[in-house]
C-alpha cells in the first residue's frame, strides 16, 4: 500500500480514492510511490523516512499529493514528501500566515 492508495475515511484507505483514481487526470496515475514498496511509506513510529521522502523527491506530483494529504488532513504516511509532523508544522506555520494577513 503506498501514499497514494491511502485516504482517511471510514471506507477504508483504498476505496475512498476510487472516484478520484477513475479520473483519468487525476494525479495518483503518477504517484512514483507507487513503483516502490509502500511499506516505507508507513513507518513504525519513529521509524525512519528517508527513504519515502527520497522517493518523493522524484515524483512528478508531490504538490498535489501534499495538497491531497492537507485538505483531507491525513494523519498517517509520507504524503508529499511530508511527515505527519511535517505537515502539522505547514498547517500551523499557513494558519498564522493567514491569520497575520
Ligand atoms: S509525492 Fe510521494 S507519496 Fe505523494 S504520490 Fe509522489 S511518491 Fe507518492
Amino acid at each position: 500500500m503506498t501514499a497514494a492508495q491511502w485516504s482517511d475515511g471510514a471506507a477504508g484507505p483504498v476505496l475512498n480514492l476510487f472516484d478520484e483514481l477513475t479520473d483519468p487526470g487525476a494525479w495518483q496515475d503518477q504517484a512514483l510511490c507507487a513503483e516502490v514498496d509502500g511499506e516505507i511509506f508507513y513507518p513504525e513510529k519513529g521509524g525512519s523516512t528517508r527513504e519515502a521522502k527520497r522517493v518523493c523527491r522524484s515524483c512528478e506530483v508531490r504538490t498535489e499529493c501534499l495538497e491531497y494529504a492537507l485538505e483531507h488532513e491525513e494523519r498517517f504516511g509520507i504524503w508529499g514528501g511530508m511527515s505527519e509532523r511535517d505537515r502539522r508544522n505547514l498547517r500551523r506555520k499557513r494558519a498564522a500566515g493567514q491569520a497575520a494577513a
